[in-house]
């Protein structure tokens, strides 16, 4: 650590590690510009030991501790959007020679492949589409849950309810063009999201993803997101789900165009949205925050030029994201600075650190690799995310990490932790102890040629 900073925090952060303190956003900052990687890497590691002892408390003594991962299915059912993300390989528009809305019988498919496989939860996301009626989503969610009732649909990210509320004609609401949703009053708003998300709460919603999280700081978002939720809207759609009973999720895209301290206002918003939850008394929560570093291939916003990071000028992203006009910065938002592994470890440390009201943080394998995936569970990640059978959106934009089950218990194990099955709610499902009874999915295999990490498949090529 740079003790010789100024600046650095008064406070112990032993207290913060045993969950006695608070970072403020200004700490975190200070925390990421000046901690060493392994001191942050220490500290985050045992905030995740602290978190994952209190949450299963039932392990045995002499068991190394859990690292869990779950096995669903990411299903994007259509790949028609109304939104232009500058970052976004996946999109089409409606009438596109290579749109598709997957037909009920492909989904059950998809969804009987899954628990064929011992999957326990369907991930549905897909673009924004403009035509869909909400029936057509209670029908999909209605099917599946009678053909598949013990499989847990996890669905709908903020930026598709928004669009939800902007397009789906409901009684006694208005409507508005796509992408138009910020024309209705903000009550009228909040009342249609309400009424939608029980409804596709009653069809045979379960929980909410993250996605479209990205960076909250308006002027970043209106760079990136182009016609997607602003930040008040992705947090009131979550806020309304947490009032309703639903678990979320909470995502990060960095490494762009943001300054490091938009990644921390990022992490308060969250934060500050939980504690809310919290002192409600809503019986739903974020239960994990999962951030990643963008990637570029194939996307508007990977084709602007990298910053130079040896540079002596400022970062024009720190500028803005520290008080500067975004109009008086000439290379704001015209230069990205891209995320290397150290610098995801170092975000996601940050994260652990930060967000104490937040059960799990997820480690981003399917964008940095199995191998910095794997290093991510010494940098505050308690959960190695999904044994992923498909995904579409991130694969367009050039990511090509796809792991079977017993590699990803390999990994949990070579890292010096007992691998387990969880399901949505981070309940334990299968504890996969060593042995000799080779009843382990990576203990049972004999061949590991077979079990290399495979490229995502990508559905807009199939
Ligand atoms: S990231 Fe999602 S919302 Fe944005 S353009 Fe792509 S499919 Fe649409």
């Amino acid at each position: 650590m740079n003790a010789a900073s100024p600046t650095r925090p008064t406070f112990d952060i032993d207290a913060v590690v045993a969950g006695e303190a608070r970072l403020s956003p200004a700490d975190a900052l200070w925390f990421y510009r000046h901690a060493s990687l392994h001191d942050l890497g220490r500290w985050a590691s045992a905030v995740a030991a602290r978190k994952v002892a209190e949450t299963y408390p039932d392990q045995p003594a002499n068991q190394t501790p859990v690292r869990t991962y779950v096995i669903d299915r990411n299903i994007n059912y259509t790949n028609v959007c109304t939104a232009h993300c500058t970052f976004c390989a996946f999109r089409r528009d409606l009438g596109e020679a290579d749109a598709y809305t997957l037909t009920t019988d492909q989904l059950h498919d998809k969804v009987r492949e899954l628990a064929d496989i011992g999957g326990t939860q369907v991930l549905l996301q897909g673009g924004m589409h403009p035509d869909l009626p909400i029936e057509w989503y209670e029908d999909m969610l209605r099917s599946l849950k009678q053909a598949f009732p013990g499989i847990h649909i996890h669905g709908f990210s903020p930026p598709e309810v928004v669009e939800f509320v902007a397009v789906f004609d409901i009684d006694g609401f208005p409507t508005t063009a796509p992408g138009r949703s910020h024309e209705l009053a903000w009550d009228v708003w909040c009342a249609k999201l309400e009424a939608i998300l029980r409804r596709l709460m009653d069809a045979g919603l379960d929980s909410l993803p993250g996605g479209g999280g990205e960076i909250f700081a308006e002027p970043i978002r209106q760079r990136i997101g182009l016609g997607k939720a602003t930040a008040k809207q992705w947090l009131e759609v979550m806020s309304a789900a947490h009032r309703q009973g639903m678990h979320t999720s909470a995502t990060m895209m960095f490494g762009h165009i943001e300054g490091v301290a938009d990644r921390i206002d990022h992490m308060d918003r969250v934060r500050r949205a939980q504690d809310a939850a919290i002192e409600g008394g809503w019986p739903g929560r974020y239960v994990s925050f999962i951030s990643w570093p963008f990637q570029r291939e194939n996307t508007p916003l990977g084709r602007l030029p990298e910053w130079d990071v040896v540079s002596a000028d400022p970062f024009p992203g720190d500028l803005v994201a520290e008080g500067a006009d975004a109009k008086d910065i000439a290379r704001f938002a015209k230069v990205v600075r891209m995320s290397g592994a150290t610098d995801y470890l170092r975000t996601q440390a940050i994260s652990r650190l930060f967000l104490d009201n937040v059960f799990s943080i997820g480690s981003s394998w399917v964008t940095m690799g199995p191998k910095i995936g794997q290093l991510g569970l010494f940098y505050g990640a308690n959960d190695m995310g999904s044994v992923m059978m498909e995904e579409n959106v991130v694969s367009a934009a050039g990511t090509t990490y796809c792991l079977s089950e017993p590699v990803l218990c390999h990994l949990i194990r070579d890292a010096g932790f007992t691998p387990a099955q969880r399901d949505n709610r981070y309940r334990l499902i299968k504890v996969h102890e060593s042995g000799a009874d080779h009843a382990s999915p990576d203990t049972a295999v004999t061949d590991w040629s077979s079990q290399r990490a495979a490229k995502l498949h990508v559905e807009a090529d199939a």
